[in-house]
């Protein structure tokens, strides 16, 4: 049977995984690490590059370099090269061709299906900026599941006892904290939370800011217009970021990174551990707040969880695991690699759907409630977050006008009580309503979340029994005509490096 193959699709990196007999592998890339960085780059000439070949063009080239994608899935944001325009799924996809391409030549077979992960933060139009990035890779994504939970399958595959575990995913540009029950193959989700921009790009944005003004102070030069300086300041903050998890103090030495009028001008500088953590000190705050909504939503205290897990390779921050021991009076749990638990849960997801391993089952949740917009600008909630999800909900609509034939509706995702500080999801027009009284007309308006947590909608003129045409304008979703023609850009470039 051909397998199915489980993707991390990261900010920073992305991984790939596939089950072999009872025991997930993770895929060894072209270049021989198991890490490819989520970083695409075009070549002057034309040639298109993934991974590492991209990141190390990054310093030579920023402007022709695409790095953290992830944080614009879902949004309008293009990039534009060359005349051409990309958005982000078609840059999201090249990563995804890379990575189907090295699993094929691992397995020797092709690869046409994937369960790949995305934050369980993310809101319907993420979640389907990440499927349509799969199809426009050619591969069919046969789940989305949230990366918490792929990270605690990786985790709780092979332990027998009931438990009640919290995980922290702190990767490079997303936050989730995610409860759940573990016990005999079953893994129930209890709340989840997060910031969807929140990561370690925050602390090297952080670090690059105070590197830039340390420089301006040195030599009364401004760093921040010159994209090559940048670039190599962005470089060297998360170098330093990533030694002060082990060192106390670091130093930053980059030569000849601008010139002044008596020559070229240096940046050496050292920078402690404790300075990192007083200039990021609001930005380790920000894992409180998602925290306690979640123990909330899931009804426990600290005290309640048998274990905290930590995934995300910004979790390796020390302030990050000394905060786990402020917040929950316990050690945290480091056992899972925190590079590759998330694409190996990813896996086994795709194994059981594969029905290659039996016996386990992911119950997963909604993040964000779902709800309508109402007169004057509020929400009328129709699904909770935290909702098991597949789920449904539904509401009855009627006309207000007397001879209305057509409905307006606003549906946003989102836990404001005012519509507009929600994430807009679609509108619907309900058309070929009944000429009638105002308030006659009955249309149940019907709210599917699948098991990917993406949002279907339809519609039942009650009266009649007939189902209402229900036109959706998804926020940023792509129709299939766009996926079929970018497929064919995609495939078409020249070879992907
Ligand atoms: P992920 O998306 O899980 O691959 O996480 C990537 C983020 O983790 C990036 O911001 C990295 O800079 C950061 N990171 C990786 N290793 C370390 C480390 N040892 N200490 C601090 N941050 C790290």
């Amino acid at each position: 049977m051909p397998k199915i193959v489980g993707i991390d699709l990261g900010t920073t990196n992305s991984v790939v995984a596939v089950m072999e007999g009872q025991e997930p592998t993770v895929i060894s890339l072209a270049e021989g690490s198991r890490l490819c960085p989520s970083v695409v780059g075009f070549s002057r000439s034309g040639e298109t590059l993934v991974g590492q070949p991209a990141r190390r063009q990054a310093l030579a080239a920023p402007e022709r370099t695409v790095s953290s994608i992830k944080r614009r899935m879902g949004t309008d944001y293009r990039v534009q090269m060359d005349g051409r325009v990309f958005t982000p799924q078609d840059i999201s996809a090249m990563i995804l061709c890379k990575l189907r391409a090295d699993a094929e030549a691992y397995l020797g077979e092709r690869v046409e299906k994937a369960v790949i992960t995305v934050p369980a933060y993310f809101t319907d139009a993420q979640r389907q900026a990440t499927k349509d990035a799969g199809a426009i890779a050619g591969l069919e994504v046969v789940r989305i599941i949230n990366e918490p939970t792929a990270a605690v399958l990786a985790y709780g595959v092979e332990r027998d006892t009931a438990q009640t575990v919290l995980l922290w995913d702190l990767g490079g540009g997303t936050f989730d904290v995610t409860i759940l029950d573990i016990g005999e193959g079953v893994f129930e989700v209890r709340a989840t939370c997060g910031d969807s921009l929140l990561g370690g790009d925050d602390w090297d944005a952080r670090l690059m800011e105070w590197m830039a003004a340390q420089f301006e102070a040195m030599h009364t030069q401004n760093l921040r217009r010159d994209p090559l300086a940048m670039q190599r300041l962005k470089e060297s903050a998360e170098k330093a970021k990533i030694e002060l998890s082990n060192l106390l103090t670091t130093n930053v030495n980059l030569p000849f990174l601008s010139v002044g009028q008596n020559g070229p001008l240096h940046l050496d500088i050292d920078l402690s551990r404790a300075q990192m953590e007083h200039l990021c000190a609001d930005l380790l705050e920000k894992l409180i707040a998602p925290t306690r909504q979640a123990l909330a939503d899931a009804r426990l205290d600290p005290s309640d969880l048998d274990r905290v897990l930590l995934v995300g390779g910004a979790t390796r921050m020390p302030a990050v695991q000394e905060l786990v021991r402020r917040m929950f009076g316990k050690e945290p749990y480091r056992g899972l690699n925190p590079d590759e638990a998330v694409a190996v849960g990813a896996a086994l997801q795709g194994a059981v759907l594969n029905r290659e391993i039996e016996g386990l089952l992911l119950l997963d949740v909604t993040p964000l409630s779902l709800g309508i917009e109402t007169h004057g600008g509020a929400v009328s909630r129709i699904i909770e977050r935290n909702t098991p999800i597949p789920t449904q909900g539904k509401q009855v609509f009627t006309t207000s006008r007397d001879g209305q034939t057509t409905v307006n509706i606003r549906v946003f995702q989102g836990e404001h009580l005012q519509a507009a500080d929600n994430h807009f999801l679609a509108d619907f027009k309900l058309t070929d309503i009944p000429s009638d009284l105002g308030g006659i007309a009955q249309i149940e308006v019907t709210f599917d979340i699948d098991a990917n947590g993406i949002v279907h909608v339809s519609a039942l003129e009650q009266r009649t029994g007939q189902r209402r045409q229900v036109q959706i304008g998804l926020a940023t979703g792509l129709t299939s005509e766009e996926i079929a023609r970018q497929r064919g850009l995609i495939a078409n470039e020249t070879p992907l490096k």
